[in-house]
């Protein structure tokens, strides 16, 4: 497990996104992917299935929205993935959750194979104090002022926002942390990894922070694209495309990073067939105790140090 891979087709790295749906309104993201198909990329984009009832702290279109709906299907017809950012923008219990599941395979024809929790979502999978363990869960308890030590409960059995059981049926990946560091199979060599302490997932994966169009741009500096290139990495970024990516046009300095990008001799795969194609070069890996201490410290310290998610 050396984090260097050889990629198909003898290409130099892998690039790709998860786009967290979160203020993704269908006017202002559809140019956003124009450019980025027109680009070469493919990419995965998350969906909210279901229109919610309550106020969300982040909400966006659902794929109640006919013209949104239609225009996602599009997306997969053209290459890109679509996955899971929960029923919708709000908590769910049980068995809306089950159903938001139902719905997602009826509109795509599959369960979601990649997923992220949520902001505020109580069936969040290992969330908040549950994403670290040991002496890390103490230190993030008390970073947070114990805000979040309840508060995810996706994954305990019996309580009614639980469905670690059916996430374990039908989602491989679940992101967790999030490195501000290009080259994310470099930050968290393990990845796709299995947590035996956290059953119900059956992979995770990490990405590299760049959650709005500011830090996405500052992340893929002209630089941090040759480090990527030359240590022949793979990057998955963690972003929001509906927050600041479009303003009356695509952002100019993300055209501009991108396109450079583009040129390079990289794979611009969706976030599951990259990750498939990681587990298929290094195997099945089951996180071993000193590797989770390892990611979960790193991970604090960026959190206390720059903030990230
Ligand atoms: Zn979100």
């Amino acid at each position: 497990m050396s984090g260097r891979i050889q990629w198909p087709d003898g290409k130099d790295f892998a690039f790709t996104i998860f786009d967290d749906t979160d203020h993704t309104i269908f006017a202002t993201v559809r140019d956003v992917y124009a450019f980025l198909s027109d680009s070469g990329f493919r990419t995965t984009k998350s969906v909210w299935p279901v229109r919610g009832k309550q106020t969300p702290v982040n909400g966006g279109d659902t794929c109640e929205n006919p013209d949104y709906l239609a225009w996602v299907v599009n997306l997969q017809s053209m290459g890109f993935e679509i996955g899971y950012h929960m029923t919708t923008y709000h908590s769910s219990l049980r068995e809306e959750t089950i159903a938001g599941l139902e719905k997602f395979a009826e509109l795509f024809g599959q369960y979601p194979t990649t997923m992220a929790n949520h902001v505020g979502c109580k069936e969040n999978m290992y969330w908040g104090s549950a994403r670290v363990s040991g002496v890390h869960k103490c230190i993030y308890n008390l970073l947070t002022l114990n805000r979040n030590s309840k508060e995810f409960r996706g994954h305990i059995a019996g309580d009614e926002h639980f469905w670690g059981d059916i996430c374990k049926a039908k989602v491989k990946y679940v992101r967790n942390f999030v490195f501000p560091e290009i080259n994310t199979l470099k930050a968290c060599p393990y990845m796709p990894y299995h947590d035996t302490k956290r059953p119900f997932v059956n992979y995770w994966y990490s990405s590299s922070e760049g959650a709005n169009v500011k830090s996405f741009n500052s992340m893929l500096s002209e630089k941090n694209q040759d480090i990527l290139e030359e240590e022949h990495g793979a990057c998955i970024m963690y972003t929001h495309l509906g927050a600041g990516f479009y303003n009356g046009r695509v952002d100019a300095q993300f055209q501009r990073l991108m396109k450079r990008l583009s040129k390079k001799n990289g794979w611009f795969v969706p976030v599951r067939t990259l990750l498939d194609y990681i587990a298929e070069a290094q195997g099945h890996h089951n996180i071993t105790n000193k590797e989770r201490s390892k990611l979960e410290r790193k991970w604090l310290l960026y959190k206390v140090t720059i903030g990230t998610t």
